[in-house]
């Protein structure tokens, strides 16, 4: 194989979470005259602390998923905007925040609706994946920036959520986002016989496999920690990385920046001890057949079951599997 040699794809759709198709409208973020006008027609999205939301089969209009998510009228939730809401955006011409909370039973919940983003967040329509998704990342930021990094005062909300301020030193803080790449690396083949490299984690059950992933360090470049990562977790060099999409994963508040590598088959595979369980090369025809078998919801025990097609590991299989 040349090292020149190379076969790029691309996602056959976005990744799942990022459908984003709302407004983020940051220009409202600091007028709270605005912001306070558009209250009484707002809706708020609830998150409880595991990152569960009420949904439901969408009824009509939904573009793009089966479920959608149950929203409330904000005039139910405060008179005007409260200090603890966040500004998500506007769709429509509506105000949509983000707030948390838990399934109550006096306000009629039905406590098996609430389903979280890893559950649901593949079936939600395109509006709803995008608000949960910036709902779910933003609360998580403020469940832990509540004191000051630098003189540890207690912090206040400003910009409608989007930034917090510290009243003693006047450090101010916006929404934290960990990025990590996750890389698809395979042979550059062609049909059925070219190969990918999947890995599995100790944790997980038997079967499981997806694509390598890992943080980026500080002072470094994405390029340089897909090839460290990879080198690191089975000890292979890739060449020829290519940027294929991302989606934020925030559980709590990472960024997946999706990579595609080369690799030649030959370099033997040593999985990193107690971070990889088990590494291997897949041909694409076996690919296929793991698709119609299902995904890590299916029963434990087949040979080999890939990502949720939530994950964006499972839109870069899919899509690499569809090119060739
Ligand atoms: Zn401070």
């Amino acid at each position: 194989m040349s090292e020149s040699c190379c076969q790029h794809f691309r996602l056959l759709d976005p990744p799942r979470l990022s459908r984003a198709t709302y407004d983020r409208a940051d220009s409202l973020r600091m007028d709270a005259r605005r912001l306070a006008a558009g209250w009484p027609k707002a809706r708020v999205v609830v998150v409880d602390e595991r990152g569960r939301t009420p949904v439901r089969p969408a009824v009509g209009g939904a573009v793009g998923g089966e479920y959608e998510v149950l929203t409330r009228p904000a005039p139910e939730l405060a008179p005007t905007p409260p200090d603890e809401a966040t500004l998500l955006g506007e769709h429509d011409g509506v105000a949509y925040w983000a707030v948390r909370g838990w399934p109550s039973l006096v306000d009629g919940d039905d406590p098996a609706q609430w389903q979280d983003l890893r559950a649901r967040g593949a079936d939600l329509d395109a509006t709803s994946a995008g608000l949960v998704t910036t709902a779910v990342a933003v609360l998580a930021w403020h469940d832990t920036a509540g004191y000051c990094a630098n003189c540890g005062a207690a912090t206040q909300r400003r910009h409608a959520g989007w930034m917090r301020r510290c009243p003693s030193c006047g450090r101010e803080e916006y929404p934290r986002t960990d990025p990590a790449v996750i890389c698809l690396v395979h042979d550059g083949g062609s049909g059925g016989s070219a190969r990918v490299l999947l890995a599995r984690q100790p944790v997980w059950p038997p079967g499981r496999y997806s694509v390598l992933a890992g943080f980026v360090e500080a002072g470094e470049s994405l390029e340089v920690c897909v090839t460290r990562e990879i080198k690191e977790e089975v000890g292979i060099r890739v060449w020829d990385i290519q940027y294929v999409a991302s989606q934020a994963w925030p559980f709590p508040r990472s960024l997946m920046i999706g990579f595609s590598a080369l690799a030649d088959p030959a370099q033997p595979l040593r999985p990193a001890r107690g971070e990889i369980a088990d590494a291997l090369w897949v041909t694409r025809d076996e690919l296929r057949r793991a698709q119609v078998d299902g995904d890590w919801a299916a029963a434990d025990g087949q040979q080999l079951l890939l990502p949720p097609s939530v994950s964006i590991a499972r839109g870069m299989l899919d899509a690499w599997t569809a090119a060739g």
